[in-house]
């Protein structure tokens, strides 16, 4: 599958990655809302002295939760201590790094709907009381003592609301979607991005970059590290709309970001089931992934970007969409 605009972080970007990520929250782009609600409930816990609510991020991947995670606990002067749903395997994975923690630091678990069931039972009382039951045998007789935690923050990330429990929502004081970004926010993260790598940048070649990048920061930063690589071998190193443009070309990199996973779901409704109506389990049993992953992940952008319909019966595939294969939309004809 084509790699390159995947909004998942590929093996060889993590480190790369940290040295994009914004500092403070005026560097992040975007999101104009979230940022907002997080600068105000910052302001008044560093009033007020008290640990901030428990924050979850929910939305498509590479859009900027773990930043934020980060960013909060730099304006906060606090430390985070960072961990993911799947890595945890017990409670007492977690007890180190509860005990650890100071006033006001932040927990931050990424993929938070994929705790396993103990695991989530052994935060409630964390997040709600700061203490933790410890276990100290096993079997029917075994004993537990409670112990007290500094008052933390936990910041969860998720890519699947939907599959987070009620209760472990419901102890969240925030929660936020971050949503894909328009084009000019990515062009602003691209130029931005530019400078932290030295590379000279068109606006123009900036917007080319964005317009291609399927809303997602994690993708115009990686499309941007490509072009670089055009300009500076085939170019004079400068990234004009002229090589952004070949370059993309090259890479095949569709002219809307589209991605593996959006094409065949766009071309499993127009080439199986004649253009939909048709329900998404239907869909998601076509392409092969689940239907959750295809609601929160897939279906989002394909919406906001005119390839898809969502109607009382199911999802229709656009005239924008059937061009797009390069089929011919069905003529609608008025009842
Ligand atoms: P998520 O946790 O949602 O998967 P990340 O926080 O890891 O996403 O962001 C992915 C990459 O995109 C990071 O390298 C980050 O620097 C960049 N990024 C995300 N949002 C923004 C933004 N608003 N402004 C600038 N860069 C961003």
């Amino acid at each position: 599958r084509a790699e390159i605009t995947t909004p998942e972080v590929l093996s060889e970007e993590s480190v790369i990655e940290l040295s994009l990520r914004p500092q403070r929250l005026v560097e992040f782009i975007g999101q104009e809302k979230v940022k907002s609600n997080l600068r105000i409930a910052i302001a008044a816990a560093l009033a007020r002295k008290e640990p901030l609510d428990h924050i979850l991020f929910h939305g498509p991947p590479g859009l900027g939760k773990t930043t934020l995670a980060e960013l909060i606990a730099r304006e906060l002067g606090v430390n985070i201590h960072t961990t993911s749903g799947p890595a945890i395997e017990k409670p007492g994975d977690l007890v180190g790094k509860l005990t650890n923690m100071r006033e006001g630091d932040i927990l931050f678990i990424d993929e938070i709907h994929r705790l396993r069931p103990v695991i989530e039972e052994f935060l409630y009382p964390a997040m709600e009381d700061y203490k933790i039951d410890i276990r100290l045998s096993e079997g029917p007789k075994a004993t537990t003592i409670t112990m007290p935690i500094e008052r933390f923050t936990l910041v969860g990330a998720t890519t699947r609301f939907g599959m987070l429990t009620s209760p472990m929502r419901a102890r969240f004081g925030i929660v936020e979607r971050l949503n894909y970004y328009p084009d000019d926010a990515l062009e602003l993260i691209v130029r931005r991005t530019a400078e932290v790598l030295q590379v000279p940048c068109d606006v123009d070649g900036a917007s080319e970059i964005a317009r291609r990048s399927r809303g997602t920061p994690r993708i115009a930063n990686r499309l941007l590290k490509r072009v670089r690589d055009f300009a500076q071998v085939e170019g004079e190193g400068r990234i004009t709309k002229a090589i952004a443009d070949e370059a993309l070309r090259r890479l095949d990199v569709d002219e809307f970001g589209l991605d593996d996973m959006d094409a065949r779901v766009l071309r499993a409704i127009i080439e199986k089931f004649d253009g939909g109506p048709v329900g998404i389990s239907t869909i998601a049993a076509a392409v092969g992934e689940d239907a959750g992953t295809i609601e929160e992940v897939y279906e989002p952008f394909l919406v906001q970007h005119g390839f898809l319909q969502r109607t009382p019966r199911g999802r229709v595939a656009t005239g924008q969409a059937y061009r797009h294969f390069g089929y011919t939309p069905p003529v609608v004809t008025p009842p």
